[in-house]
């Protein structure tokens, strides 16, 4: 007998967003975590419009557009110092929309203030959030699996996710392997400190490369006011408050109060679990794959893993879908952790690749994918997709790839104001069809899904005949196209097949 459908160990960020994913699918579950409260140090800032996507449709659009940062302008500078920074290179601001995505957000949203929206948005979707509980042991038969904790309770629960980041003790317990070398480089210090360099200096970008030789690394602004500055820990050298503070004085170069908030020492890390499934436990985030930061590319991952195997949870356990679904959970994000680490080890080996946006050619040159598309342009290649294309037409440009085949995420176009064919996908399967598609729609009500039909243009954009129809899942992943006659028992048996029944 389980005590709550789904046991999440690890309140960060992915765990909070498997909890806020669940309960949109209608799912409650249990978030245990260590800490006493939540982290109150910002490390990931850079969120990519598909995260902003996940948060959009669990109904979060406002608070997460809320935390982003506003205060700075939108660039990276280079610099000796801050006070040497060369303002007249800041490029204009942008007012483009997005392409490819209804979320055309700030992008930079520290990961204090996103968890800060993420707790509560995952109790009033009916998670139980419990802070200061530590999980000691897990296991698992054939009914469900039992979480002991630090105080002794014991938990039963019918499914577990391990979101419990880089030293996970859950993917430990289960005696699931690791691939990569473990830690990478030296230890980075990440100094959070207050002051008013926007004040002072009129204008900040929102990233300064700092290249002061007793200083240099990455100064970040992580809200109003608030910085993180990155330096490396010289060997053999203890990182003192006063050394802190004088990291700070030298890489901003002139005389504004600081305070220094928190200093966190951290090594990058590359580690991957060689099963991301082990009978009903799962493992997401960190505690699935570790890579080093440059290009944002953890974090945003991380919650893409939530995203993914949200949806499959709550099929199974309404009965709706077979245990063959979760196993495409490892079959997809794996494949996607592959390369993401990929593309993560190719960027800290080259970042001058990584931050040019005209360095198209000297990317392809090595295998790096521009950054949009290894966030959002990937394929999944499982038993959920029938026929997938699985070859990207570019590596460069994502609107290019995301072009309606089977196995990639569904295009972004707006249908009405404020409304993007992306928000008429989930909880459930969705059909969208051209404007001949009728008999389409109907063949989706017959089998309980819900169907939209759109115009000649948006057909066209994805290939399809105007009688056409794509078969999309509850995460926007396109499962099946077809352009035969409507039939709605063909629907059912695609349907089944892709759900595993
Ligand atoms: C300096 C730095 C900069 C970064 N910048 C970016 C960026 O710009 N963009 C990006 O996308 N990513 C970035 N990342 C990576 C990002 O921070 C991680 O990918 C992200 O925190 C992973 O989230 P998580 O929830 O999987 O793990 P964590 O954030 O590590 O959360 C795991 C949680 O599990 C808890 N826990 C652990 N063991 C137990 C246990 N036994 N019982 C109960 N609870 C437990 C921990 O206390 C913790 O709260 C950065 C990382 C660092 C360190």
């Amino acid at each position: 007998m389980s005590d709550v459908p789904v046991v999440i160990v690890g309140g960060g960020t992915v765990g909070l967003s498997t909890a806020v994913f669940l309960g949109h699918h209608g799912v409650r579950s249990l978030v245990l975590e260590r800490r006493k409260a939540p982290s109150a140090h910002p490390r990931a800032l850079g969120v990519s419009p598909r995260t902003f996507e996940f948060f959009r449709e669990a109904g979060l659009h406002e608070e997460v557009n809320a935390a982003t940062v506003t205060s700075t302008a939108l660039w990276k500078a280079n610099a000796r110092t801050v006070a040497e920074i060369d303002h007249s290179r800041a490029p204009a601001p942008s007012t483009a929309e997005s392409a490819v995505s209804p979320e055309n957000p700030r992008g930079h949203c520290p990961q204090d203030r996103l968890d800060a929206v993420l707790l509560p948005a995952a109790r009033e979707r009916g998670a139980t959030v419990e802070f200061g509980a530590e999980v000691t042991a897990v296991d698992q038969d054939a009914d469900g699996v039992t979480v002991t904790l630090a105080d002794g309770r014991a938990i039963r629960a019918a499914y577990l996710v391990g979101a419990d980041g880089v030293n996970t003790k859950v993917r430990h317990a289960l005696g699931i392997g690791t691939s990569g070398p473990g830690e990478v480089g030296g230890t980075t210090m990440n100094i959070l400190f207050a002051a008013d360099l926007v004040g002072h200096f009129g204008s900040m970008p929102t990233m300064v490369e700092v290249r002061h030789p007793d200083a240099s690394g990455m100064l970040l602004a992580v809200g109003e006011g608030r910085w993180v500055l990155h330096v490396p820990l010289p060997d053999g050298e203890e990182p003192t408050a006063e050394r802190c503070l004088a990291w700070i004085r030298t890489a901003i170069g002139a005389d504004v109060p600081v305070e220094v908030l928190n200093a966190m020492p951290w090594r990058a890390t590359m580690r991957m679990a060689t099963e991301f499934r082990r009978g009903r436990a799962f493992l997401v985030g960190d505690a699935a794959r570790a890579i080093t930061p440059l290009g944002a590319l953890g974090l945003n991952t991380g919650v893409a893993d939530a995203h993914n195997l949200a949806w499959k949870l709550a099929m199974v356990l309404a009965g709706t879908a077979g245990d063959g679904l979760l196993d495409t959970y490892h079959d997809e994000r794996h494949a996607v952790a592959e390369l993401v680490t990929r593309q993560a080890e190719l960027r800290w080996e080259n970042p001058p690749l990584h931050w040019d946006p005209a360095a198209a050619a000297g990317r392809a040159a090595v295998g790096m994918w521009h950054q949009p598309m290894v966030l959002m342009g990937y394929r999944y290649d499982s038993s959920a997709v029938v026929d997938p294309v699985t070859v990207v037409p570019s590596t460069e440009d994502v609107a290019v790839s995301l072009n309606g085949d089977a196995g990639s995420r569904l295009p972004h176009r707006w249908i009405a104001p404020g409304k993007s064919t992306v928000d008429l996908i989930g909880p459930g399967f969705a059909v969208l069809t051209g404007p001949g598609g009728e008999a389409w729609c109907e063949a989706a009500r017959k089998n309980g899904l819900r169907a939209t039909r759109l115009d000649a243009d948006w057909a066209a954009s994805v290939t399809l005949a105007d009688d056409g129809a794509l078969l999309v899942r509850p995460d926007g992943f396109i499962a099946w196209r077809t352009e035969t006659a409507a039939d709605p028992a063909l629907l059912g048996k695609i349907l089944a097949m892709v759900t595993s029944r």
